[in-house]
């Protein structure tokens, strides 16, 4: 998306450890009306597929996923992270590990807000290695829900999280497509790639 790959061009940074920080228009500071548009373009991607929630992890996820949500007229759930649940049976959950503070967290939804006769479509603001997408997909695996397909704001495609989201069937669409981050420069996949 042409719009989403100016603004990283503009106002990203890279960081070690191949980190975009993108705080001033997703991370901290929110720009809304990208946010919409983003979620404008999501609603033409999956608008076929019959979603019937959207779903997303606290904090980053929240603000692509809720105007994801507004666009295609549905409710957001999001996960919350804990350090380590105890009480778990009115919950659904699983155990992400965080790419960027490297420490595991619990994810959990409340049973009452996702239920089998849902088709959810899964939003997060970045795919790296794939753990807090596979967690929201374990997540809908306990449920008995079916999965619309995974849409991300910005996928680092050199990492591991695109194929293991292919790898499990499920259907992916990432807004912007990163090839490298090498020499603090953000190269994009390009069209034929
Ligand atoms: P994964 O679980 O796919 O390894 O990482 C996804 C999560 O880590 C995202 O929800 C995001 O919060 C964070 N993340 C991963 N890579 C980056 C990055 O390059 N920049 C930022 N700002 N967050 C990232």
């Amino acid at each position: 998306m042409k719009l989403l790959e100016d603004r990283i061009k503009r106002d990203g940074t890279v960081l070690p450890g191949n980190v975009l920080k993108v705080d001033n228009f997703l991370n901290h500071q929110i720009d809304p009306n990208l946010m919409y548009a983003l979620g404008g373009e999501f609603k033409r991607l999956f608008e076929k597929e019959g979603v019937t929630k959207v779903l997303t992890v606290e904090s980053s996820g929240i603000a692509p996923a809720l105007m994801t949500g507004l666009q295609m007229d549905v409710p957001v759930v999001f996960a919350r992270k804990h350090r380590s649940l105890t009480l778990t049976d009115n919950l659904y959950t699983a155990t992400v590990y965080s790419y960027t503070k490297q420490v595991n967290n619990d994810i959990s939804i409340d049973k009452r807000f996702i239920a089998p006769d849902d088709k959810v479509l899964i939003i997060d603001d970045f795919l790296a290695n794939g753990q807090a997408v596979q967690g929201m997909l374990e997540i809908a695996k306990s449920a008995h829900v079916a999965v619309a397909g995974v849409g991300i704001v910005i996928e680092k495609s050199f990492q591991k999280g695109h194929q293991m989201v292919l790898d499990a069937g499920v259907r992916l669409e990432s807004l912007a497509r990163i090839a490298s981050l090498d020499d603090n420069q953000v190269t994009f996949v390009t069209e034929d790639e």
